[in-house]
C-alpha cells in the first residue's frame, strides 16, 4: 500500500505504475491522451509513401480538373496518379474502385475516338 500524491488516498501497489512512481495509474490517467496516442500511432510515412502521396495529390487534382470538364483524358491520369498511391498504402478496395474508374473511362476515350 501507497499513498498517491495527487489525491492522497491509499492504494495497493498494482496501482502504481513502476515501483518508484507517486502518482497512482487512476491520476495519471487522460483519456484524451489516450485518443491522441491512439491516432498518431506509427504514422511515420516512408520515403516511398511519401512519393505516393504527392502523385495522389496529383491525381486528385486531375480528377477534380475532370470532374469540371468531362475529358476523359484528364479522368485516365487522375485514376492511374490514384492508383499508384492507393497500391503503394496497400488499400485494396480503393485500388479495385481507382481500376474500375480507370477501365470505364479508357473505355469512353476509345468510344470517342
Ligand atoms: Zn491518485
Amino acid at each position: 500500500m501507497k499513498k498517491c500524491n495527487v489525491c492522497k488516498q491509499k492504494r495497493s501497489d498494482w496501482m502504481f505504475k513502476t515501483y518508484k512512481k507517486k502518482t497512482c495509474r487512476k491520476c495519471e490517467y487522460r483519456w484524451w491522451r489516450n485518443v491522441l496516442r491512439m491516432m498518431v500511432r506509427d504514422r511515420k510515412l516512408t520515403p516511398l509513401e511519401r512519393m505516393g502521396t504527392r502523385i495522389g495529390y496529383m491525381g486528385v487534382g486531375f480528377l477534380i480538373a475532370g470532374q469540371w470538364t468531362i475529358n476523359p483524358v484528364l479522368y485516365i491520369m487522375g485514376f492511374t496518379c490514384v492508383l499508384i498511391q492507393v497500391a503503394i498504402r496497400r488499400q485494396w478496395n480503393l485500388v479495385v474502385l481507382q481500376l474500375n474508374g480507370l477501365i470505364a473511362w479508357t473505355i469512353h476515350f476509345i468510344n470517342s475516338l
